[in-house]
């Protein structure tokens, strides 16, 4: 869906396509580098991480499996508070393995520290992170994030997995959602 597809409900374009697309394949080469000769299992998580997960996956010279886990975190609204529901689980047992979780956003980082610990505490082998963009607030919570797109302001941001209402994911961009579509 293109920018002409959703009028003035985008106010501005941050990350565009063309950024998206090059970056990927930049830390898809970092993570071949990074996991030569050694197991790889990318954790996507619902439903955000659908479009960095297809992409990525693709970018990647070397096999790897794929799993997905489905999180709600608890609270009102936007606001994450950090206790987390598990939605859908892993399909497989992930003991000994080499875990790289694939996220859209990393916001106040109270999501993905708990996911975080929670795989770990399965006896994965290492659990690192990859998320194609971070809010400043992620600063507060010490999650390290190891393979990080874009640093973003602190505004709602809408594309590229990223919804607001269920819309707007298949945007091939990140743009800035308008006020006047939630308010
Ligand atoms: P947190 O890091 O625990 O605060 O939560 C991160 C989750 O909140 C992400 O996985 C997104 O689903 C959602 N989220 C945070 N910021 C935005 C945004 O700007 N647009 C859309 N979803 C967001
Ligand atoms: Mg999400």
């Amino acid at each position: 869906m293109d920018l002409s597809a959703v009028g003035s409900d985008v106010e501005r374009v941050i990350v565009t396509e063309e950024q998206l697309q090059a970056k990927v394949r930049e830390l898809a080469a970092r993570i071949d580098a990074d996991y030569r000769d050694r197991d790889l299992l990318l954790v996507g998580v619902l439903k955000g991480a659908v479009m960095a997960m297809a992409d990525l996956a693709r970018a990647l010279q070397r096999h790897v499996e794929m799993d997905w886990m489905a999180v709600s975190s608890y609270g009102s609204g936007t606001k994450s508070s950090g206790v987390v529901r598990i939605l859908k689980d892993l399909d497989r047992d992930i003991t000994g393995r080499e875990v790289l979780i694939v996220e859209d956003i990393v916001d106040s980082g109270l999501t993905l520290s708990w996911l975080k610990a929670n795989l770990e505490s399965r006896g994965a082998k290492s659990v690192e992170i990859l998320a194609i963009l971070r809010k400043p607030e992620a600063a507060k919570v010490d999650v390290p994030v190891k393979y990080v797109g874009f640093e973003i302001p602190p505004d709602f941001v809408v594309g590229y997995g990223l919804d607001f209402n269920e819309k707007y994911r298949n945007l091939p961009f990140v743009g800035v959602l308008a006020k006047h579509t939630y308010s």
